[in-house]
């Protein structure tokens, strides 16, 4: 399996992460990658950008190395109400939106509270890619969030970081996952989450993971840079619904 994209991945404007976008942009060049998400942490994350850097991302030229470059963010849900941390407007300047849980930007809960607020965070029009459901810092309901990945057509992340030895044992949530994944067909995507340059394109984790499970390439979305370029313009209508 070929994996021609990723979405995920954090440059030092995040605060934690330690590479420019320069030189992720060529270390996914090296590893073959067509299509680049540069998804810095939203500003409710201690460290990350302010709304002007998302404000202003249109300085970076398009193309670099090679490797079409999109802009976005990867928000953090901050109540249970699924609320994003950053303004529609700015949201909408976005080529990507990414949404997630993190600590410290998310108050905590139960079961029902964090699924509720992920599913809704989900229903958010401006979504386009709901991440790493599978760590274990908030307990999900992982089947019906597969499910309703299905139902609403919005890819869900198998999260490569999220599985190295590191980061605890996360394989068995992940893999769990990614059955529910299997079982109502919505479509996965793999991200490397990169917090360094050297983990651009690195999915080898993901890819274990997703072929133990048994999903097949097409319901994997980041096969193809025009797979995912239409699934984006698609995502795009939805925005404009509501403006
Ligand atoms: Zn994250
Ligand atoms: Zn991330």
């Amino acid at each position: 399996m070929n994996i021609l994209v990723d979405l995920h991945t954090h440059t030092i404007s995040s605060g934690h992460a330690y590479s420019t976008i320069t030189e992720n942009a060529q270390s996914a060049s090296t590893k073959g990658l067509k299509l680049l998400g540069m998804t810095d942490h939203g500003p409710s994350m201690p460290g990350a950008p302010n709304l002007y850097h998302f404000g202003n991302l249109s300085v970076i030229p398009p193309k670099l190395y090679g490797v079409d470059i999109l802009h976005g963010v990867e928000a953090n849900i901050i109540s249970h109400e699924g609320e994003l941390d950053i303004p529609l407007r700015y949201l909408d300047k976005m080529q990507v939106v990414l949404v997630g849980l993190h600590v410290i930007c998310y108050p905590g809960g139960n079961l029902d509270q964090n699924t509720y607020a992920y599913l809704k965070a989900m229903e958010n029009p401006f979504t386009d890619i709901m991440v790493h459901p599978g760590r274990p810092e908030f307990e999900l309901d992982l089947e019906r969030i597969a499910y309703t990945s299905k139902n609403l057509g919005i890819p869900v992340e198998i999260n490569n970081s999220s599985l190295t030895p590191n980061k605890g044992s996360n394989w068995d949530n992940c893999t769990q996952f990614a059955k529910y994944m299997k079982k109502y067909g919505g479509m996965v995507i793999l991200g490397s989450d990169a917090h360094f340059w050297d983990k651009v394109g690195d999915f080898t984790l993901a890819l274990e993971l997703i072929n133990k499970v048994g999903i097949i390439d097409e319901q994997i979305l980041n096969t193809s840079p025009d797979k995912v370029l239409d699934y984006l313009a698609e995502r795009r209508k939805c925005r404009a619904s509501i403006r």
